[in-house]
């Protein structure tokens, strides 16, 4: 099964392509990849990451092409909506969407305050803004979490440093890259996250190694998520192929955020600043329900995240560990998750947004109620079987004993039911 659809290149001006998929034109960055014109390429957020020989993509076109005008009729159906249940709120979202004009603070929280009567109505309002934006896109990434250990101290995660009770472990470098080319050359991703706690044992030549050794096997798309390391690493892993980060903010309260952290507010917003500048795609967003958390709070998160321009919106909920300072707090429901995300897509029509791994412990159909609620992305966990149990950010991970190749077949027969293509156009 493949995650991306080849395109044709159009055309090419400097670093930017303009490709063709089924008559529809997308642009994409040519980073490190400079394809000619009239060569078929896989895209992954934007970044062409593989040029794939025109036999090969040709059998995959004529195999997509029915398929993908078939989801696209079947999104289409379910993203209707009755326009004339929509409340006042949500009509000025979508209004102001349509001209282009950001949604305040104060009408965010307009939308977070739906009444439970008024949630279908949101969430399906937020579904239809999504495929009117993206199309039947689902981006579905792949995740291995190569390192529990870390040397800060959050208060909300199971693997923070004074959790003395939990197993650490390491992958070695080659086992990183072997489980990297198995996860892109076997099962088909085209988009790698790579995640661990921030682990000083992989110091900036082993990272450049890990992201050197996967770009010589694989065509995929590298995302970084390992903390706060320097600007200069940072610059130097996206010179090795390394083109996209995941670095959430966690929380827009500065206060809050620092009685959580050992590190401060102002670092981690300039270190996502600078991660954009340097040329990242980034990945940003929002912990869901933390204790204390407000409307106010959660409208001024998906404010920040829009005022970042981050690629990939990040919101997942605060799910508390027996190991940590918050064990006793409660996590949030799933309908204010769900709340949460369809308020982001109304005010930031054209965001892709992750359904985080953490959500889907809150319910077992929750993957499937976020998609149908604004979200547009998924993250598949490909840690090695005897490793993803041990990174327990949170409990009740539902992935934890779940086999990769068992969790691509499902995640493909839900696509195909709600209409979607699990492709990236570019
Ligand atoms: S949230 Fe990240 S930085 Fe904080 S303790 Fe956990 S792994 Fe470490």
């Amino acid at each position: 099964m493949c995650y991306a659809i080849p395109g044709k290149i159009l055309k090419i001006e400097g670093k930017l392509a303009t490709i063709d998929y089924f008559g529809e034109n997308r642009t994409a960055a040519a980073l490190d990849i400079i394809p000619k014109h009239g060569e078929y390429v896989y895209a992954q957020g934007g970044v062409i990451v593989k040029i794939v020989p025109e036999k090969q993509a040709l059998e995959s076109l004529k195999e997509w092409e029915n398929v993908f005008q078939e989801l696209k009729k079947i999104d289409e159906q379910t993203a209707k909506t009755d326009e004339t249940k929509f409340t006042r709120e949500i009509r000025q979202a979508i209004h102001k969407a349509n001209n282009s004009i950001p949604l305040s603070e104060q009408e965010i929280i307009g939308l977070l305050k739906t009444e439970d009567s008024k949630l279908e109505t949101l969430l399906k309002a937020a579904n239809a803004a999504r495929q009117k934006q993206q199309g039947n896109a689902c981006c579905v990434h792949a995740i291995i979490e190569f390192s529990n250990n870390c040397k800060n101290n959050c208060a909300y995660c199971g693997i923070r440093r004074e959790n003395t009770q939990i197993k650490r472990y390491r992958m070695s470098v080659e086992e990183i890259i072997a489980r990297a080319d198995y996860a892109v050359n076997k099962l088909g991703f085209k988009a790698l996250a790579l995640q661990s706690g921030e682990d000083e044992y992989y110091d900036e030549e082993k990272l450049v190694e890990i992201v050197k050794g996967i770009k010589a096997k694989c065509g995929a798309l590298i995302m970084l998520s390992i903390g706060e390391a320097s600007i200069e690493t940072y610059e130097k892993l996206f010179q090795a192929g390394a083109h996209a980060a995941l670095l959430r903010f966690e929380t827009s309260n500065k206060k809050m955020y620092e009685q959580m952290h050992c590190t401060s507010f102002e670092n981690r917003i300039k270190c996502l600043k600078e991660l954009k500048r340097i040329g990242f795609l980034v990945a940003t967003g929002a912990l869901i329900g933390l204790p204390g958390q407000t409307n106010e709070d959660i409208a001024r998160d998906i404010a920040l995240a829009r005022e970042l321009e981050p690629d990939v919106h990040s919101f997942g909920p605060f799910i508390p560990h027996g190991q940590t300072p918050l064990a006793s707090e409660r996590k949030p429901s799933l309908q204010q998750a769900l709340k949460i995300i369809a308020a982001i897509r109304l005010s930031t029509p054209n965001a892709k947004i992750l359904v985080t791994t953490a959500l889907e412990t809150l319910a077992s159909n929750a993957r499937e109620k976020a998609l149908a609620s604004g979200a547009s992305s998924l993250m598949l966990d490909a840690t090695p079987e005897k490793y993803k149990q041990l990174y327990e950010l949170y409990p009740g991970k539902t992935t934890a004993h779940a086999k990769i190749e068992e969790e691509v077949i499902k995640t493909i027969k839900l696509l195909k039911t709600i209409g979607r293509a699990p492709t990236d156009l570019g």
